[in-house]
């Protein structure tokens, strides 16, 4: 149950970058998040810090495992739950093609296998101090903007994430993943599985799985590995 180096290990087995298996992970107290140890003392210090200038750095998404993330590509592929156009506007109409289905599921959510929340590493923040009272975060860019309730946490992250270990991958658009000033990496732990995470895991990680497109998915899997897995910022540039 130690945290640290020791823990690294596990993190880079095929199941736990997958999002297969839960050794990597423990309940975040307080919270029903679960996240890798090594990340618990780094997010208690920059919630510190950040509490002291007056923002309530909240997690809200920790790590998800490969079946909540195929329910959630499942269900999006086909039309039980909303699809989110560029601006996170719902997507009228919707593709008519499984191959549009695919690019417009993958600007939002990844591909199950391939999320970094299956790591433990990330996990996405809310300044509570930010909301009304009862008011909930819907994790919209505009929240961020520098007049919007979590404009103040932006800035702070923007500036001082990288002291504690973190920052943020879906920084810009690369052409894959739209941005996400909400999503935080722990980079110690994270670059090694990014790096870990090769085309092959991932393609292992597909076979014999009920995959809604899963024939379009993987005809175009190493396109949407470079730009939905590679295509993301790295820590420190
Ligand atoms: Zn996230």
């Amino acid at each position: 149950m130690s945290a640290g180096p020791a823990n690294t290990s596990e993190l880079l087995h095929a199941q736990a970058l997958t999002g297969r298996c839960t050794k990597h992970v423990q309940a975040l107290a307080g919270t029903k998040l679960r996240l890798h140890p090594a990340v618990f003392a780094p997010l208690a210090a920059m919630s510190a810090a950040a509490a002291a200038e007056g923002i309530a750095l909240e997690p809200v998404s920790g790590f998800r495992d490969f079946d909540h993330q195929l329910s959630i590509w499942n269900a999006k592929f086909r039309g039980e739950r909303v699809l989110l156009g560029r601006d996170g506007e719902a997507l009228q109409p919707r593709p008519q093609t499984e191959a549009g289905l695919i690019e417009a599921i993958l600007l939002w959510s990844a591909l199950p296998g391939a999320s970094r929340h299956h790591w433990g590493t990330d996990l996405d923040v809310i300044d509570r101090a930010g909301l009304a009272p009862g008011a909930q975060p819907q994790l919209l860019r505009a929240e961020f903007a520098i007049d919007g309730p979590f404009g103040k946490l932006e800035a702070w992250l923007s500036a001082h994430s990288e002291e504690f270990g973190f920052y943020r991958p879906y920084d810009r658009d690369r052409g894959g993943v739209q941005p996400e000033p909400w999503h935080l990496s722990f980079a110690p732990l994270a670059q090694p599985a990014l790096e870990a995470l090769t085309l092959k895991v991932l393609q292992a990680a597909l076979v014999g799985v009920d995959l809604a497109g899963a024939g379009t998915v993987l005809e175009q899997l190493p396109d949407i590995y470079e730009r939905f897995v590679r295509g993301v910022a790295r820590a420190g540039g």
